[in-house]
């Protein structure tokens, strides 16, 4: 599934507690953007995630300010609020139901890690996901079989290719290989929080960001690694 030319009812979402935004994340908008000739790819910070966090979320507002500045010069990139205006908590298949509303006849690519993708069961609605959107599950690094990821899940898709499975109601779900960046938000707030340096793991915005706010100094410092 690459496509070399950009079609411009295709868009790509991205999203995730985003806490912060860093190189992984956009990097990997970027490879499937360009891999599956998407117009743009939305980054949508989760304005209140359903999952129980173990740690304080950052406010919205630095979340998404972060992703703003990470995009700004990216032209196929796009930071989107939209969860701050549906209701809460952020399910995303209500986003996905939103954004179809809004742009009606582009046909939308959800991207996610293979992490995420193997706890999908425990998201609101999930068998609804591949309906609404082609799942685009990338990874980093992990070597997984994605028909064995599958069988958890929807084991009655059918393999369409290697990496591609096709489910009822032309749903898909892909396998999209990217560059392995093993980067995580976690380690990130970790660094910050033992005064370590976040250097070519985030933008220099989003670095410089952090610290004016005096981002992740306290919550996890105590927490050994
Ligand atoms: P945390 O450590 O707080 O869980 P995270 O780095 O996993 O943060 P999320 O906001 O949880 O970031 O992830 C958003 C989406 O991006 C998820 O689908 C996740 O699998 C994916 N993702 C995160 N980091 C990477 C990476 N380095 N490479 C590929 N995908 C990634
Ligand atoms: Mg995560």
């Amino acid at each position: 599934m690459t496509a070399r030319f950009v079609n411009s009812q295709k868009i790509g979402i991205l999203g995730g507690t985003l806490d912060p935004i860093h190189l992984g994340h956009l990097r990997v908008a970027e490879e499937v953007r360009e891999g599956l000739g998407l117009e743009e790819v939305l980054i949508i910070p989760a304005f209140s995630p359903p999952h129980k966090l173990n740690r304080p979320l950052t406010p919205f507002r630095d979340r998404l300010a972060m992703v703003q500045m990470a995009v700004r010069r990216c032209p196929g990139l796009k930071a989107s609020d939209i969860e701050a205006h549906l209701p809460t908590p952020s399910y995303s298949v209500r986003t996905l139901e939103h954004l179809q509303r809004l742009y009606p006849g582009k046909k939308f690519y959800f991207i996610l890690g293979l992490d995420a993708f193997l706890e999908i069961a425990t998201w609101w609605n999930y068998p609804r996901l591949p309906e609404l959107a082609h799942l685009v599950v990338v990874s980093r690094g992990e070597k997984t079989d994605l028909g064995e990821a599958l069988s958890q899940t929807f084991c009655h898709f059918i393999p369409r290719g290697p990496n591609e499975f096709e489910g009822p109601k032309g749903a898909r779900i892909s396998f999209f290989s990217v560059t392995r960046l093993d980067i995580s938000s976690t380690r990130i707030r970790t660094l910050v929080a033992q005064g370590r340096s976040i250097k070519f793991l985030v933008p220099w915005e989003v670095e410089d960001y952090i610290y004016q706010k005096g981002l992740y100094r306290k919550e996890e410092a105590e927490r050994p690694e």
